[in-house]
């Protein structure tokens, strides 16, 4: 079944046994793990098997209450935010030893949870974790203000300030990723955090905070809160008491935060939301490479990337060596239990996205693209789906302009530099692009002109610390990672002053 042939053996294969134990299940309130005010709790799933992980406490209004009310404590009369920045510095460098002491143990609740191939998780996820917040560890005590100039005899000094009580909700994809794009920020200028985590994916969020805990930050600092979106998530967004907001997720969701806050108290919003990537491959790219990148592009993390590759854009006079590469490469994927060595895909993160993913991979067929490999299920349980490839796709076409999330590509012909420009830019989003050329001009062209928070040329998925990230266009606002995350978490407070006897001005 589907196209092509994948192997089956994996159909009847038992689950491999994860090496951990779910510790942490409960909210974390003000320090100490406790259950939800109603009592409720709900499934996190296998997206092996869809089987019961764990039963997970489930935050709802009367918790994000909870939770913002110690959040507000801990900013307002705690040490956190008064404390000096080295300390801070030092906690956040505590955390990043005990992540690497822990790596095991979160990279196998994050396979076990959101289904990412371990091995992806253990070398590559977690040693970001800790590079990043080493990273901000080392902005914490070099964060200040400045002194301007003024027209008369005023000293006037500019305070960078911790902006107070931060509400953050983070999607499924890359829970302790998105995790450490908005807590090591946020903790690094001072802040207090309410984190609502996806409500398929609670698990690592509570163990590393448990750790961050361990290192000695203060309780109330950072409240986790596991629960659903309409509920834990509006309240949060909504809160008249949380000054600023950080999300990632999909745009449609995006609109409903943006709208809660302003509609509140007008807290400011950074949003990071979806993506239908440029992938663009010149006439003369090294060819393996750019089918080897591209596929990297689109198929890692099981295609559930907000800045996947999602167009794959090839010049008419390399496209049908770069197709049957692209689709032999397709063929060749490793696609089975998450824990096996060698796997380089696992399932979809849940039944509803694996059920949205197989409905484009339809949408496409019907529309008239030419399915060149997959299309169906991988295996008979779980959420596995087959790599897919797509040639003959047109831009009009629902798969070439929805945000698909998962591993299923398209590929696209071009003819001219402008003609693939201005096809690149029509979309609603701005995430990111990846230009394959060996070309200087032709590199410079591109990067200049394509509409994207990020344009990776001759590479894809460069993550570092200091690269910030995010959206044009309905992709987001504001940047996280880098120097710019710093602005999002920070109050500017001018404090002006006459000067009695100005020496000078
Ligand atoms: P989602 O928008 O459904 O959920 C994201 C988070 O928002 C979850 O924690 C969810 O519980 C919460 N949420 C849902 N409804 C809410 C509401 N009404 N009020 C408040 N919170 C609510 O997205 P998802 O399906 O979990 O994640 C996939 C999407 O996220 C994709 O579209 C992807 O592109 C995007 N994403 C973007 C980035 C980025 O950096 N730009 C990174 C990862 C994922």
């Amino acid at each position: 079944r589907g196209i092509g042939t994948y192997s089956t053996a994996f159909a009847t294969e038992e689950p491999i046994t994860p090496q951990v134990q779910v510790k942490y299940t409960q909210l974390l309130i003000n320090g100490k793990f406790v259950d939800a005010a109603s009592g409720k709790t709900f499934q996190t799933l296998d997206p092996r098997t869809g089987d019961v992980i764990a039963n997970v406490s489930e935050g709802d209004a009367e918790d994000i209450n909870r939770a913002v009310s110690a959040a507000r404590t801990a900013f307002d009369d705690g040490p956190w935010p008064k404390m000096p920045p080295y300390e801070r510095s030092r906690i956040l460098l505590r955390f990043a030893d005990l992540i690497e002491k822990n790596i095991d143990e979160l990279a196998a609740l994050e396979t076990w949870d959101n289904g990412k191939p371990h091995e992806q998780a253990a070398k590559a996820e977690l040693p970001m974790l800790v590079r990043l917040f080493r990273y901000y560890a080392g902005w914490a005590d070099k964060i200040h203000g400045l002194i301007v100039p003024a027209d008369g005899p005023h000293q006037v000094e500019v305070l960078h300030e911790p902006i107070g009580v931060c509400g953050q909700i983070i999607p499924w994809n890359f829970p302790l990723l998105m995790f450490a794009w908005k807590v090591g920020p946020a903790l690094a200028c001072g802040n207090t955090i309410v984190l609502k985590t996806a409500e398929q994916t609670p698990l690592s969020a509570l163990y590393a905070s448990k750790l961050l805990h361990e290192a000695g930050l203060p309780p109330g600092v950072l409240n986790i809160i596991s629960g659903y979106g309409p509920t834990a998530g509006a309240a949060l967004a909504s809160h008249m008491d949380v000054d600023k907001l950080a999300f990632t997720g999909s745009t449609e969701t995006g609109k409903i935060v943006l709208e809660l806050a302003s509609k509140s108290n007008l807290k400011p919003v950074t949003l990071e939301l979806g993506g239908k990537s440029p992938f663009i491959v010149c006439e003369d790219a090294d060819i393996d490479k750019a089918v080897e990148l591209a596929h990297f592009a689109l198929f890692f993390n099981q295609g559930q990337c907000c800045c996947a590759g999602s167009r794959t854009f090839v010049h008419e006079r390399v496209y049908d060596e770069f197709l049957e590469k692209s689709k032999a490469r397709a063929l060749r994927r490793v696609v089975g239990d998450p824990f096996k060595k060698g796997v380089e895909q696992g399932p979809q993160i849940d039944s509803e996205q694996f059920e949205k993913v197989m409905r484009y991979i339809k949408s496409g067929v019907e529309s008239g693209a030419t399915l060149e490999s997959g299309g169906e299920r991988f295996g008979s349980k779980g959420y596995y789906i087959q790599p897919t490839v797509f040639s003959n796709v047109q831009d009009g076409m629902l798969i070439a302009k929805d945000e698909i999330f998962g591993p299923v590509q398209s590929i696209l012909k071009f003819k001219e530099l402008d003609e693939v420009i201005k096809r690149a830019n029509s979309t609603r989003y701005g995430l990111a692009a990846g230009v394959f050329t060996k070309n200087i001009d032709t590199a410079n062209t591109l990067t200049r002109a394509l509409r994207a928070g990020t344009v990776w040329v001759n590479c894809f998925d460069v993550f570092d610390a200091a690269i910030p990230f995010g959206g044009y266009k309905m992709s987001g606002h504001g940047r996280e990672k880098g120097i710019y995350s710093l602005n999002n978490y920070l109050q500017v407070k001018a404090v002006v002053t006459p000067l009695k006897n100005p020496a000078w001005l």
